[in-house]
């Protein structure tokens, strides 16, 4: 099974000390969580769906109850500004609710008239559901895999991202605390590819991943082997386009938190700003103003809107790409450097004169570095929207709903928002087209992945002709 590897550190990104260290689960252990989740998904399965929002239901309270030490561990962890960590447990608990509440009629059967005395769809649990997930959000990720997922009947085994150990291991305990069967959802601690023959294991019955394009390509492959069903939530590269008839001022000031909320670690963040040229002045002018008035500093102090990157080698990574796209000429309008000092900090930067083949707009940007490009009208904005290998959100700016909405049906992309910042809503669905996935995760598409589709065809046959044949 897993792949022997010793220890899952956790490491504080904005002072770079070790914090904890866990000693990775052994073969053993893995197999071990994996028949206890097994073992609780029979009798799971068979309590009603309102039996099923009890716990669904207090654990949304346990994390409300809990919500001061979930969010420290999320700082401490992987360096979100404690207030964005408070606001995401509360999102959790929103989350818990809206599938407590919702599920008995997201999943109710659906009886459709046949030639049998009573046909139906149901929706049945699949079983144990491996989860891989990944470190920006770390509750929210896996609440928003866990919620429908575990409404719907099946269990779980946690693959978390292997720098927050802590928030894994807190999110097994809340789940345990808050009465669900032991072992529903089980925790692993191993790392990266250490999961992989996870995969073909017959007690695992699906996968689904929100991460990197590259370890989605990875899963999707030997998910394929095994013929399991997978979901991939992956990277984005989301464009984010200003008409000329846009509010400016409401566009800036989102654009800079649309694209440095969660210091730019977010897979639904703009990326790619696209402005017609009439306006692309005064949005660089406001846009820079908005980003310079941000306050970069200590993840723990409230007021902190910036904090530092998860890892050290996310923001190498960031450092190559800037460096890159200005030596192809971008031009640096604020930011552009690393901030020296311990921890992994890095400026929140505004690049302009960008270029659809510098590294700023061909690969995602997981940090604070915004990319200015200017079109020179709609359509062209368009073009350049869609000129990319991703497709998770967009954002579209203009006065004029009616073409706004007309436009977004041109984008290729999972999600577009009209005047306004793209995220996640428990009632919406939410995944990507392209690199950035298939599958939906929320909503009711959402609990519909991670179920058997089944179809129940009760006799005596009313007609001898299963299909009525046309006049
Ligand atoms: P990553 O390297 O793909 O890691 C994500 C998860 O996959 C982690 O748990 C990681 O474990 C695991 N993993 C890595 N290699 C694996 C392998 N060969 N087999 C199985 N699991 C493996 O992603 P990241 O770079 O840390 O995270 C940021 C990426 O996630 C960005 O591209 C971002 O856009 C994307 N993301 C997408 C969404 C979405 O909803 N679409 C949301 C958030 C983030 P280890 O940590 O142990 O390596």
């Amino acid at each position: 099974m897993a792949t022997t590897i010793s220890q899952i550190t956790s490491v504080n990104p904005a002072t770079e000390e070790v914090i904890a260290r866990f000693d990775a689960f052994t073969d053993e252990e893995v197999d071990h969580a994996v028949d206890e989740a097994q073992d609780a998904f029979g009798a799971w399965r068979q309590r009603s769906i309102a039996e099923r929002g009890v716990p669904m239901r207090r654990l949304a309270q346990i994390l409300r109850e809990r919500a001061d030490r979930y969010a420290r561990l999320i700082t401490l962890e992987m360096g979100k500004p404690i207030t964005e960590a408070r606001a995401e447990i509360e999102k959790c608990a929103l989350g818990c609710e809206h599938y407590a509440d919702n599920a008995t009629k997201y999943l109710a059967d659906l009886v459709i008239p046949t030639n049998a005395k009573r046909s139906i769809v149901a929706f049945e649990p699949l079983g144990v559901i491996l989860a891989v997930m990944p470190w920006n959000f770390p509750f929210w990720q896996v609440v928003r895999f866990a919620a429908p997922a575990l409404m719907a009947g099946n269990a779980a085994i946690l693959k978390h991202a292997s720098n927050v150990p802590q928030c894994a291991l807190a999110i097994e305990e809340a789940i345990r605390d808050a009465g669900f069967p032991e072992g529903l959802l089980r925790t692993i601690l191993v790392a990266g590819s250490a999961v992989e023959p996870l995969i073909a294991d017959d007690r695992i019955r699906a996968v689904t991943l929100t991460g990197s394009s590259a370890t989605g390509s990875r899963i999707a492959e030997l998910a394929g082997r095994a013929l399991k069903k997978s979901v991939l939530e992956l990277g984005g590269s989301d464009p984010y386009i200003v008409l000329a008839d846009a509010d400016l001022d409401a566009a800036a000031t989102v654009a800079a938190r649309a694209r440095n909320q969660n210091t730019g670690q977010s897979c639904i963040a703009a990326k790619r700003f696209i402005a017609v040229e009439s306006v692309a002045d005064d949005f660089e002018r406001r846009f820079v103003a908005a980003v310079e008035a941000l306050k970069v500093g200590d993840p723990l102090d409230p007021s902190t809107q910036i904090g530092p990157l998860a890892r050290g080698d996310l923001r190498d990574t960031l450092e190559r790409q800037v460096h890159e796209s200005v030596g192809m000429g971008a031009r640096v309008l604020t930011g552009g450097k690393v901030i020296e000092g311990r921890g992994y900090f890095y400026q929140p930067t505004v690049l302009a004169n960008v270029r659809e083949e510098m590294p700023v707009f061909k690969e995602e940007t997981f940090g604070p570095v915004a990319a200015v490009l200017r079109v020179g009208d709609a359509d062209d904005a368009v073009r350049v929207a869609n000129d990319s290998t991703y497709g998770l959100g967009a954002s579209l700016w203009t006065r004029d709903a009616a073409l706004g909405e007309a436009l977004a049906r041109k984008i290729e992309s999972g999600a577009v928002f009209v005047n306004g910042m793209v995220a996640s809503d428990p009632r919406l669905p939410f995944g990507g087209v392209k690199r950035s996935g298939y599958g939906r995760e929320l909503s009711s598409f959402g609990i519909h992945e991670f179920v058997n589709v089944q179809t129940i065809w009760i006799g005596p046959a009313l007609s001898a002709k299963p299909i009525p044949q046309a006049e």
